[in-house]
This record gives C-alpha cells, sequence and structure tokens, in this order.
C-alpha cells in the first residue's frame, strides 16, 4: 500500500517525527503530545503501528520500542513514540506529496499546469500518479494556448470547408487556439506535457496546514 493512502492525521504523525527523525528514532517523542501537536487518536497511531512505520517504548523503561508495546499500552502517559526506519521512508514519500499539495491549494481555485507543478514544488510523475490514483487531484488535458480545459473531441463548429477536422476542442465545442503551422493558422494540439492539475475536496482535506512547521 502506497503510504499516500494512510490518514491525514496519520500524514502529519510521520511529518511531524520525520521534521526530528534522529531523535523520533533514537529516543522517541512522548505519545501524548504526539497526538496534541498533530490532532492524531490511538487508532491513528495503532495503525500506524500495524504498518511498522512507528513502535513504542515506555518511558524509563529498558525494553527495545515495539509496536507490541505501542498497542498495549495506549494512553498511557510513559508511551513514547518511535520513527522506524519504514516510517522514515513512507514520511519522506508523503513530504512530497504534501509539497505538491500545498502549492495546489496555494493557486486554488486556480489549476496548476503540470510543467509549474514540476518546476515550483519539484514533484515528479510518479508522485502526481500517485496522487491522481488516490484521488487528491484530477490531471486533465488542457489547451496549449489559453490552458483552459480540452478534451479529445471533433469541434462542433468545424466544417469539412476548413479541412481534416481537428480531434480536440475546448469544452464548448470551439476548436483550440490557433498556432502557426506549416500550413498557417491551424487548431493546438495538447502534447503529453499539457496537463492542468486541481485540488479534489479529499485532496484539500490533505493539504491544510496543521502542525507548527506549516504555520510558519
Ligand atoms: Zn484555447
Amino acid at each position: 500500500m502506497t503510504p499516500l493512502r494512510l490518514s491525514p492525521p496519520q500524514w502529519r504523525v510521520l511529518r511531524h517525527l520525520a521534521t526530528y527523525s534522529a531523535t523520533a528514532m533514537r529516543t522517541g517523542f512522548l505519545a501524548k503530545r504526539v497526538r496534541d501537536t498533530t490532532g492524531a487518536d490511538d487508532a491513528d497511531l495503532t495503525g500506524l503501528a500495524d504498518l511498522g512505520h512507528i513502535t513504542g517504548r515506555l518511558h524509563g523503561g529498558d525494553g527495545p520500542p515495539l509496536a507490541i508495546t505501542l498497542r498495549s499500552h495506549r494512553g498511557d502517559p510513559r508511551l513514547r513514540i518511535h520513527l522506524t526506519p519504514t516510517g522514515k521512508s513512507a514520511a519522506q514519500a508523503i513530504e512530497i506529496a504534501h509539497r505538491a499539495l500545498r502549492h495546489l491549494r496555494a493557486h486554488a481555485p486556480a489549476p496548476l499546469t503540470l510543467t509549474e507543478l514540476q518546476h515550483d514544488a519539484g514533484v515528479g510523475d510518479d508522485t502526481l500518479t500517485e496522487l491522481e490514483a488516490c484521488g487528491f487531484i484530477d490531471i486533465a488535458p488542457m489547451c496549449p494556448e489559453c490552458e483552459e480545459p480540452a478534451e479529445r473531441a471533433t469541434p462542433t463548429s468545424w466544417t469539412p470547408a476548413w479541412g481534416r477536422a481537428p480531434s480536440w476542442s475546448h469544452l464548448d465545442g470551439e476548436p483550440l487556439c490557433p498556432v502557426v503551422g506549416a500550413n498557417g493558422y491551424q487548431p493546438a494540439t495538447p502534447t503529453s506535457t499539457d496537463r492542468r492539475i486541481t485540488l479534489t475536496s479529499i485532496g484539500r482535506r490533505y493539504a491544510e496546514p496543521h502542525t507548527s512547521q506549516d504555520r510558519s
């Protein structure tokens, strides 16, 4: 399972722990503090422990951090949360995804083009594909000239006298904006990078600033 499918509070837990990953792996943080900082509840923490992302240890105890300790001492004020190497990798994937969603949120309701998002947020195709699969973003083709949505359909206003009908149109059925081609002006054709990306309502929940490092 991709870590992007974890819940928004679980994203915040992993991002919070990864911000201080050396401490989070070595001495851990009190569970109460992690819950207060991230808004996560015991079920969120148990879910992360089940996936091997975090473990628990009792403050003052001498045993190693274990998932079972976290599960059996939920609510114990001595419980400390440790980040595992698996959890750290998951946190890194989430951090990149969160950066993309944050950029989209900052521009909403306007979409960002694929080029803008890749350039401004440094997000690769893999992350965008995962974000789309999770339903956090919509990726749609656009007219390369006006950046409005495009669809693969013959323009309704096209007449055969104008030559072979283009296979793309604006959503209102008009041809895409003209560009200069080999035979003079002709409607533009979107390439694989002519994409516009919008945040979905689910994606917006994941992009909410919550932890102190998001607000600063
Ligand atoms: Zn256009």
